[in-house]
């Protein structure tokens, strides 16, 4: 992937440091933030602050998450180069970007046709070709293609969906916001061993919630 285009040195400096003063150290996961534009995946007005650690709105209502926060969820994810990874809730495209560049394979749901199709379009424009893009409802994940060395959710659940779980390798991993309301979420770490599930808490966040089924558009 070649640079961003259209943004400053300084620009991509501060982004950077921003990256870091916020805690994300994991040096692959810098490097495929600073090859992945975000301006290609933020539409109209708001491109102009693409490279300003805040979530914008896209289409469809949905948000792209700040910089930092996506960071840091890759970074928990700890993807090694030979990983199948799934995420739950495509919305932009900008996660999955960054983790096609950490990972063998990335396959990403949403259930708006409308996100789908236009990552499907910036993944082809930028040459992501282990990207496989599918309008799904996430909860189920994916079992054709599972078991998963790595899920990310994007979207918070009550609870981390149960086949989702059920698709992650043993010794895999899966990063989920989990919260019962819209304003107090936990990021949770879930590991899978041969006995059953480890759990840690990450970091408080806020991200709209995991929703039922297929969207209209
Ligand atoms: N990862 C995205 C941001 C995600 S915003 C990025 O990098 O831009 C959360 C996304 O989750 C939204 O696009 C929403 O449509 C999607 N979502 C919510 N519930 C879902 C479900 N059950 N299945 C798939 N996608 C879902």
């Amino acid at each position: 992937m070649t640079d961003p285009a259209g943004i400053t040195p300084e620009q991509k400096m501060q982004f950077l440091f921003q990256l870091r003063q916020k805690g994300v150290m994991d040096s692959r996961v810098l490097t495929a933030m600073e090859k992945t534009d975000r301006g290609a995946f933020v539409r109209g007005h708001f491109a102009t602050r693409a490279y300003e650690d805040m979530p914008l709105p896209i289409s469809s209502g949905q948000t792209i998450s700040q910089p930092s926060v996506v960071g840091l969820m890759t970074q928990a994810l700890d993807v090694q180069p030979r990983d199948t990874v799934l995420e739950i809730g495509t919305g932009s495209g900008y996660q999955a970007a960054i983790l096609s560049q950490l990972a063998r394979r990335v396959y990403t749901i949403d259930r708006h046709r409308n996100l789908t199709r236009e990552a499907e379009v910036v993944f082809t424009r930028l040459g992501l070709v282990n990207v496989t893009v599918l309008t799904r409802d996430g909860s189920f994940g994916l079992p054709d293609q599972g078991p998963f060395d790595r899920i990310l959710v994007t979207a918070a659940a009550e609870d981390p969906p149960g086949p989702l779980m059920q698709q992650l390798k043993v010794g895999g991993v899966m990063v989920v916001p989990v919260g019962q309301s819209d304003t107090v979420q936990s990021l949770i770490k879930v590991t899978r061993n041969d006995a059953g599930f480890d759990y840690e808490e990450i970091m408080p966040v806020r991200f709209v919630p995991l929703m039922e089924g297929i969207a209209r558009d």
